[in-house]
């Protein structure tokens, strides 16, 4: 069986914590599709094409992820990927209530797909992309939190 898991997600930016999933993800499916949804009602701190770039630099040591970008109904992106499995992070019981609605309406629209979910590090279970937008605008240390070629790109927005 070829088992190819999709891990949406928006990566407005991406974190160390979202690789950490992408990592482990990487090592428990043939295939792991990274997808970047698209919001057409919020244009997000980088655009799409700009997280798509980073996602790739930071994934190409992985050979069986792809990086790839969705509009429309996540269950709806699975079936046209031939995959069965929606990768989810769950950091502390906040994301459970989110993340447990999701699940279940994925369920109604397409039963034959299954969310899983993969349980934050310790070290990252704090971390969102917001945090991380917040810490840049107000001056503090957001290097330590995101890879180092998103780093680049915040400075070069925060210089802009
Ligand atoms: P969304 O807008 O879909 O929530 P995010 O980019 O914020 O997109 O998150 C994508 C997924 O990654 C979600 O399942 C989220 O819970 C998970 N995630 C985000 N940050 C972390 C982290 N620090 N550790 C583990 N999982 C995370």
């Amino acid at each position: 069986m070829n088992r190819t898991a999709i891990y949406p997600g928006s990566f407005d930016p991406l974190t160390n914590g979202h690789m950490d999933i992408i990592e482990r993800g990487s090592h428990l499916f043939d295939r792991l599709i990274v997808a970047v949804g698209i919001n057409t009602e919020k244009p997000g701190y980088f655009s799409v094409e700009e997280r798509l770039e980073d996602l790739r630099v930071c994934c190409a040591k992985m050979p069986n992820v792809e990086v790839a970008s969705f509009e429309g109904l996540l269950v709806e992106y699975a079936r046209s990927r031939n995959s069965r499995i929606l990768l989810r992070g769950l950091r502390a019981i906040s994301d459970y209530d989110y993340e447990f609605r999701i699940a279940l309406a994925n369920r109604r629209l397409a039963a034959e797909v299954e969310t899983v979910f993969l349980i934050a590090r310790e070290e990252y279970s704090f971390l969102a992309s917001s945090v991380v937008r917040e810490v840049a605008k107000f001056g503090g240390d957001y290097a330590q939190f995101v890879p180092e070629n998103v780093a680049k790109r915040i400075e070069n927005r925060l210089k802009s």
